[in-house]
């Protein structure tokens, strides 16, 4: 699911979370997406809990701020 650019609130990606997101998430998993990510958007409050989610399962996940997460969608 692409992170569509846009003057939108980005909502955090947490179940029934409804704060703003201020990190995003991204991971992979290597059996499903090999070679590609999945990014999950969230709040101070559930960045943690993706994270500690992702990792429960074995996925590589790491925490990137939505500023960073722009400025690699920025291709020149
Ligand atoms: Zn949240």
């Amino acid at each position: 699911m692409p992170l569509t650019p846009g003057p939108d609130t980005l909502i955090c990606s947490a179940r029934e979370c409804t704060h703003d997101a201020v990190n995003a998430v991204v991971w992979s998993n290597p059996k499903i997406h090999y070679g590609r990510h999945k990014t999950w958007l969230a709040c101070e409050e559930h960045t943690q809990t993706l994270l500690e989610y992702l990792k429960h399962r074995g996925f590589p996940a790491e925490v990137k701020t939505l500023d960073e997460i722009e400025n690699d969608s920025t291709s020149d």
